[in-house]
């Protein structure tokens, strides 16, 4: 039989049907057509030899900033999507009702990587990152219906709502645009994802006690919502500062509401081991890559990643499957996407990611300064987009690629 890329290796790992193992996989016409055990021979027209790698779905990165240019804080769309080993991106609130056909047609319509957009509550988008907050993300620059709008003209395009529960806001409005989103998801049958951890200006008059910032979110969130930045070391955050869980995180999963990293700035090992600890396992495993939020343009600090949040996560002892299953099936789910993404399952999408499996030591920081010590880290060497063979530029990977870690020993 005639295919257009046969990839054959020793460690395919697909979470939808669990398999793990050799295999091969035979690409024709952007489609995965065959994936089996074993090798029948295949006419190809290019063979892709990965063994001693990872071959595994399309890396999907459920948080990211890629409105480059509108935002003062958007990273280029490839090298935060197929540069780093990710095939699908979504960004989050980035764009707004009015800003998100600029982003759709600006941004995500000419990049290789497929994008997506959780809109923002508020209108214009996060123009600033989290300044300006109080006067960008208030109740009175948002609106239900002009959510509903994009959402009905978009349906591939935006996939979810973006709001916030966090000190700053609540003090000033209280969880007003959160219910708003909420009126917003309900309507047009979308999931809400929610950042946590103090952003906004904070009206200190009126600053929640930190402990019911979780708790008022959680009473007011359905099943199938994400809660964002659940290893974070915001004192307002999901884990606070207190050394035991709290009971709203419990009542969050009972509810059926998802945890997903976000790794971003405010990520903390400690926090992360003792949830791990507890068996809070992330839903999904997102990075919240964005440039600096404090000049423009400019992406020159950015020192994490994708691939360095899994190969952290599986350093703290995560099984490989599970940061797979949270970086391709899991969120393609939350993007009701995954007979098309995050599988390798025969008919899906050709999206699929592979990775180099280094071995170490080295040593990776987390956002608090803590430390790390891994023995082994992931790298994307190649992805495959809808059948495309792509050589990532690893342009951000600075955690996992770059000085002083290359030099193997951190
Ligand atoms: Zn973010």
């Amino acid at each position: 039989m005639d295919c257009d890329l046969l990839i054959t290796g020793d460690l395919l790992i697909d979470p939808l049907s669990g398999f793990k193992g050799r295999g091969q996989i035979a690409i024709s016409n952007k489609r995965i057509v065959a994936f089996e055990p074993d090798a029948t021979s295949w006419n190809a027209r290019q063979v892709l030899d990965t063994t001693g790698q990872i071959v595994c779905p399309g890396l999907v990165d459920l948080h990211v900033h890629a409105y480059e240019w509108v935002t003062n804080f958007g990273l280029p769309a490839d090298d935060a999507g197929i540069h780093s080993g990710a095939t699908t991106i979504v960004d989050q609130g980035s764009a707004g009702a009015w800003t998100v056909g600029g982003f759709k047609g600006h941004i995500a319509d000419h990049a290789k990587t497929d994008v997506r957009s959780f809109v923002s509550a508020n209108l214009a988008g996060a123009l600033q990152g989290g300044m300006e907050g109080t006067t960008l993300h208030s109740p009175e620059m948002t609106r239900v219906d002009e959510i509903v709008r994009v959402a009905n003209q978009y349906p591939d395009f935006v996939k979810g709502i973006k709001s916030h529960a966090e000190s700053g806001g609540l003090s000033h409005w209280g969880t007003t645009v959160l219910e708003m989103a909420l009126a917003a998801a309900n309507q047009a049958d979308l999931p809400i994802y929610v950042h946590t951890g103090e952003l906004f200006p904070v009206n200190e008059a009126t600053r929640p006690a930190t402990e019911t910032v979780l708790k008022e979110a959680v009473s007011l969130l359905r099943p199938g919502d994400t809660l964002a930045h659940v290893y974070s070391a915001m004192p307002d955050g999901i884990m606070g500062q207190s050394q035991s869980i709290p009971a709203s995180v419990f009542q969050a999963l009972e509810k059926g509401i998802h945890f997903d990293i976000g790794y971003g700035l405010n990520f903390s090992y400690a926090i992360a081991s003792r949830m791990l600890e507890a068996g809070i396992l992330p839903h999904t495993i997102s990075s919240d890559v964005h440039a600096d939020f404090n000049s423009y343009h400019d992406d020159n600090k950015l020192d994490y990643s994708l691939c360095g949040v899994m190969t952290r996560l599986w350093g703290l002892g995560m099984s490989l499957q599970d940061v797979i299953a949270r970086t391709t099936y899991h969120p393609a789910q939350l993007l009701r996407e995954e007979n098309e993404i995050g599988t390798l399952a025969v008919g899906s999408r050709a999206d699929i990611t592979i990775l180099n499996l280094e071995h170490g030591p080295w040593t990776l920081s987390d956002g608090q300064a803590e430390t790390l010590s891994v023995n082994q880290r992931l790298i994307p060497a190649w992805v495959i987009r809808a059948g495309e063979l792509i050589e990532p530029n690893r342009r951000l990977l600075r955690d996992v690629c770059h000085s002083p870690l290359t030099s193997g020993t951190g």
